[in-house]
């Protein structure tokens, strides 16, 4: 505990104050288990859990452990690839109904060494629940807007949009962080698009209201993801700010073949529209449903009609045959 809190002390870089918060977490022989690997997830999975409640120190405790042997086993290998950097990123792009793009959408593709292929959703739980989620969203935002400064430099202007996670909008200097890193990279905050869903609203709203606040005062922008699927949403979209929503997959892949499927997408339009929001729907698949959504009114689609998320080369490729217009040469350094 003496060196945790020797590690918390704020440290003072030219005049910048960083407060680091170490956690520890404790896993005992052989009541936890008797080979080293064992110890050392046990114990990982107690500081991760020390880092979420920021309690410094966590003793492992199996009964509070939902992680089974393989769920601890793939959260290890996964704390070990982002730091090995293996996790990747591949974009799908937001397009309008006249073929412009209106920006890509960053989603974490992780080929696991053994297992393959492992699905977004399977690792993001994990990482949720193990306070991995932190970490990850930071991987996949410098990532990402490493990969806009280049595009950018290539004269690809194209806004991208970030996944997070209500654990994202909980953390206190998330904003600041988010902000920081824009400069950093030299990437101007309307480039970048934070995808929230009406989850963030469930644990703190005070909190969750603040973020947003911040990162809106920053000039990013906001969309509200996986529309419907939640609770009282209409409630949750007055408060949230958010500039554009999106229509969740589950409700566009029917859109042609069931009335109230399509019934529920026509209000979703005009409500959004009605806000000044922008709306997006997701999943599209097919020609027909594409026509009835610019029908309705929607702004913009994203799917395998148009494309599948792909890796950054191909991303590129795919922008310059599109001919994404080049903004005009400007003669800053
Ligand atoms: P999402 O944000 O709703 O992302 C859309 C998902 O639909 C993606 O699945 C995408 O590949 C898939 N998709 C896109 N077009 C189509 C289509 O036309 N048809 C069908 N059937 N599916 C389509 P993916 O990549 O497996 O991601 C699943 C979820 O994982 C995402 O859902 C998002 O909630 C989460 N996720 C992905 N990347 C990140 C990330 O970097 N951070 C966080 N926090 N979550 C992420
Ligand atoms: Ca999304
Ligand atoms: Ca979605
Ligand atoms: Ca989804």
């Amino acid at each position: 505990r003496g060196l945790v809190s020797a590690l918390s002390s704020p440290l003072d870089l030219d005049g910048l104050t960083l407060v680091l918060e170490a956690s520890a977490g404790v896993a005992v022989y052989p009541e936890h288990a008797t080979e080293a690997e064992g110890l050392l997830r046990r114990a990982d999975v107690a500081m991760y859990e020390a880092k979420r409640d920021r309690t410094a120190v966590e003793v492992y405790e199996a009964t509070r452990d939902g992680n089974t042997p393989d769920r601890l086993g793939l959260l290890a290998d996964l704390r070990r690839a982002l730091d090995a950097g293996e996790v990747e990123l591949h974009y799908q792009p937001k397009v309008g109904f006249d073929g412009t793009v209106s920006g890509l959408e960053a989603l974490v593709r992780w080929v696991h060494p053994e297992r393959g292929r492992v699905p977004p959703d399977e690792f993001i739980a994990i990482a949720e629940t193990s306070g991995l989620m932190p970490r990850l969203t930071e991987y996949v935002l410098e990532t990402a807007l490493a990969q806009v400064a280049l595009w950018r430099a290539a004269g690809l202007t194209v806004p991208v949009a970030v996944n997070v996670s209500p654990r994202d909008v909980h953390s206190p200097g998330f904003a600041g962080a988010v902000a920081a890193r824009l400069a950093r990279h030299g990437v101007p905050p309307g480039a970048l698009q934070l995808e929230i869903t009406e989850h963030v609203l469930l644990e703190d709203p005070q909190q969750a209201a603040d973020t947003l606040a911040g990162l809106t005062g920053h000039g990013v922008k906001m969309s509200l993801d996986d529309f419907g699927t939640g609770y009282s949403s209409l409630v949750h979209l007055r408060r949230l700010p958010v500039s554009e929503l999106k229509i969740d997959r589950s409700f566009v892949a029917r859109l042609a073949v069931d009335t109230e499927d399509a019934e529920i997408v026509r209000c979703t339009v005009d409500l959004a529209h009605s806000l000044g929001l922008l709306v997006v729907a997701e999943g599209v698949e097919d020609d027909e449903t594409w026509e009835r959504l610019r029908d309705l009114g929607c702004d913009a689609v994203q799917g395998w009609l148009v494309a599948a998320a792909m890796p950054p080369g191909e991303t590129t490729a795919w922008l310059r045959a599109r001919e994404v217009p080049a903004p005009l040469p400007t003669s800053t350094s």
